[in-house]
């Protein structure tokens, strides 16, 4: 089969390799759809992740396919399934597992990590993945792109959900890459009535304006960010703020447009080595701020999202900017990276 394999720093080879033959409690799925990730981008850049990946490895984790062979022991499953993949493998056991954290697991592992991913034609699904509820059915009127893309944007909930987005909230969003504009669109479903994005390329601010997710986008290159969030709120300042950029500076501003008791969250990480920042803790302090970060999903979430579009409440195909054949890899990888797409997906079968 056609696969997508890292060798090392930007050395992603388009290769012919076997089938994986599943063993007791595995699936394989035939892979329909399989969106490039931001981490996709920065472990072909790195030529790994220091989350334990094994080289060589194929990548691709935000995947949905149909289900084209059981293994020994499923029942819940039946050939011709359509499906879409969690990525993370939880052990089911440790204190967060078991409270339901299976984002934060002691011992996960994840796909595309530690096993082969689904920039394939075929991917075998792992059996701690079946058993923990991993392989989600697709409801009919949801095609293989849209369930793709289920699972970046569970991410968004989840980040939400920990940073309480609700009712009449003003809702900061800092970077207008594909996770900031989920975070717009998620902040506006769960109710949310002011929605402010800062972003820098001219690119990405057209997209923000043609899908309609903002109530103000801020150049903070053009005009400054921290007086025009607080002038746009009265001088208080907003009750959620999403950092959705790996930027130190951002960070470091968010503490600044947040109101009293507002929630500040970090949600894209920074790069390793450049992670430090530099706040006045007494901020936090006197205005009684809540600083969190944000990792990951569980199962839970992508279902939640799974029906926020089923029931058409995400247009997904809005976000989804192109397709391309595993075969245009090259391009399709260089497309993602440009600023002037939001996802983009491969599909490893004609
Ligand atoms: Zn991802
Ligand atoms: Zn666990």
């Amino acid at each position: 089969m056609k696969a997508l394999r890292l060798y090392g720093p930007n050395d992603l080879r388009y290769e012919d390799i076997p089938i994986p033959e599943i063993k007791e409690g595995e699936l394989l799925v035939k892979i329909h759809s399989c969106a490039i990730c931001g981490s996709d981008l920065r472990n072909v850049k790195a030529g790994g992740s220091s989350h334990g990946m094994t080289l060589p490895r194929v990548l691709g984790h935000e995947a949905a396919g149909e289900i084209v062979k059981i293994g020994q022991g499923v029942h819940d499953f039946k050939i011709g399934d359509r499906v879409l993949l969690s990525v993370t493998v939880p052990c089911g056991k440790c204190d967060y597992c078991l409270k339901g954290i299976t984002n934060l697991c002691d011992n996960k592992t994840a796909l595309s990590y530690q096993y082969d991913g689904c920039f394939a034609e075929y991917v075998a699904v792992p059996s701690q993945l079946v058993k923990t509820g991993g392989v989600i059915p697709i409801p009919d009127n949801v095609n293989y792109d849209a369930a793709a893309i289920v699972e970046p944007i569970s991410c968004v909930l989840n980040g939400q959900e920990l940073s309480q987005v609700g009712l009449n909230d003003t809702v900061v969003i800092i970077g207008a890459g594909p996770v900031g504009v989920f975070h717009a669109i998620i902040a506006r479903i769960l109710g949310a009535a002011e929605v402010i994005i800062s972003e820098i390329l001219e690119d990405r601010i057209e997209i923000v304006k043609q899908l309609n997710i903002a109530d103000r986008v801020i150049n903070p290159q053009k005009e400054d960010f921290i007086s025009n969030v607080l002038k746009v709120t009265k001088g208080q300042g907003a009750d959620v703020v999403i950092v959705a950029a790996p930027s130190r500076e951002a960070q470091e501003q968010a503490l600044l447009v947040a109101k009293k008791r507002g929630r500040i969250n970090f949600f894209g990480g920074l790069s390793k080595g450049n992670s430090y920042i530099s706040i006045d803790s007494n901020l936090i302090h006197y205005k009684e701020l809540f600083v969190h970060g944000t990792s990951d999903s569980t199962v839970i979430h992508m279902k939640k999202v799974l029906k926020l579009i089923k029931d058409g409440r995400i247009n997904t195909s809005k976000l989804i900017t192109t397709t391309f054949n595993i075969s245009e890899y090259k391009e399709a990888f260089e497309f993602a990276s440009s600023g002037k797409a939001l996802k983009v997906i491969i599909k490893p079968v004609n």
